[in-house]
């Protein structure tokens, strides 16, 4: 049997596009199709292209308020109605303004990141689903927050166990900031474990995501976050991830793994202070099939998130695909994929690698032995912290 892998498209994501100035810019997921076709991964024989199509109002708010999805669709139609007081759901001048169809674009990111679901659960010969658009996680159920007005990885969740109501799903997000959002939905519920990895809310937005937010009620023991420290590189972060993320998902035992792929963690990233680069990517794709094949059935619904350099997320999201389909490319970049970047991006240094390594920021440590020896017994604090409070929880069931 083939493993097939879907990943979704439609050229209408560029639609989702706050504007000139916003760091979230629709040119991210251009570059990353183009990067993907130019090397050859849209052809390859195992990939199905799925076209998505809007989620419906009914879907949406599985997970949100009827009332903020209305004020939503108003604003959409209307982005000068200031009579549903926008400020009050998250929306305006900031992080998230306010622009039109952002009702359309929102919910076509939601149906996108349903249909990779979809495909993941009910067609057995795609184990595995890739919407780059999705990974809208600090969307809250009534208020739009971090760039995400809908959340599309909990409406995509939802919908699962509309499908199969026990069903346990192991959600693990490794974007450089908190996936708040999905945690506080799934807060009380023991079939949706969270893990997140990221850096501090000490340092960074949205300022959740501490050891001691485990879960509440039923979900005790089911929220489990991993708060780095800024400068944190490869081989600290992948101690960390080995020496838990298997240990988790083998007592959690789901039947699915659903990933955040946010890139922002790369050490030149505008907006955050990890120091990992990309080829730390490259090393989780294969870690994390690995474990959903060990332990989940081969089941990997991933979506996008965060990732702030338009020459870091195109090879960043490339190189999980290929690893998806079991691709083992080159480490070199199709010469009129540069020419894009060229004319395309300003103000990054253009890249000639599809990865680069962390040696800079790892050399860069090694001149602060105080700060290293911070960072080392940090992370094996956490360490310790997971096997003697996080695993005895989840196997206590
Ligand atoms: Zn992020």
């Amino acid at each position: 049997m083939n493993n097939k892998v879907g990943l979704v498209y439609t050229e209408d994501f560029q639609l989702y596009n706050f504007g000139p100035s916003h760091p979230l810019r629709p040119l991210r997921l251009e570059l990353t199709y183009s990067l993907m076709e130019k090397l050859e991964l849209l052809n390859h024989q195992n990939i199905e292209l799925i076209k998505p199509r809007m989620a419906t109002q009914k879907e949406i708010e599985l997970v949100h308020s009827h009332k903020y999805v209305e004020v939503v669709k108003k604003l959409s139609v209307n982005p000068d109605e200031r009579g549903v007081k926008p400020y009050l759901y998250g929306l305006g001048p900031g992080d998230n303004p306010i622009f039109k169809k952002m009702y359309e674009a929102s919910s076509l990111v939601c149906g996108a990141s349903m249909e990779a679901a979809k495909k993941v659960w009910t067609e057995d010969e795609f184990p595995i689903a890739f919407n780059p658009a999705g990974g809208l996680h600090h969307a809250m159920t009534n208020k739009a927050s971090g760039f995400c007005i809908f959340n599309d990885i909990a409406v995509a969740l939802k919908y699962l166990k509309h499908l199969k109501p026990d069903i346990r799903i192991a959600y693990l997000d490794i974007d450089c900031h908190h996936g708040d959002g999905v945690q506080w939905i799934f807060y009380d519920d023991p079939n949706v474990l969270t893990i997140s990895l990221h850096e501090s809310g000490k340092f960074l937005f949205p300022g959740t995501g501490g050891v001691e937010e485990t879960g509440e009620g039923e979900g005790k023991g089911y929220s489990l976050n991993f708060p780095l420290l800024p400068g944190t590189n490869n081989k600290l972060y992948l101690k960390i991830f080995k020496s838990c993320i298997p240990k988790i998902l083998q007592a959690y035992q789901p039947d699915i793994i659903a990933t955040q792929l946010g890139v922002d963690t790369h050490y030149n990233d505008p907006l955050t202070q990890l120091g990992v680069s990309i080829k730390l990517y490259k090393e989780l794709a294969k870690l994390i099939k690995e474990y959903a094949k060990e332990y989940c059935n081969n089941h990997w619904l991933a979506f996008g998130g965060g990732g702030y350099l338009m020459t870091v997320v195109p090879r960043g999201w490339s190189l999980f695909l290929a690893e998806m389909l079991d691709v083992e490319l080159s480490n070199s970049l199709p010469q009129h994929w540069i020419e894009e970047v060229e004319k395309k991006v300003r103000n990054e240094t253009t890249p000639y690698k599809l990865y680069d390594d962390d040696h800079e920021t790892a050399l860069e440590l090694l001149k602060y032995p105080e700060l290293a020896q911070k960072l080392y017994g940090y992370v094996d604090s956490l360490i310790e912290m997971c096997q003697d409070k996080y695993l005895p929880a989840l196997t206590k069931r």
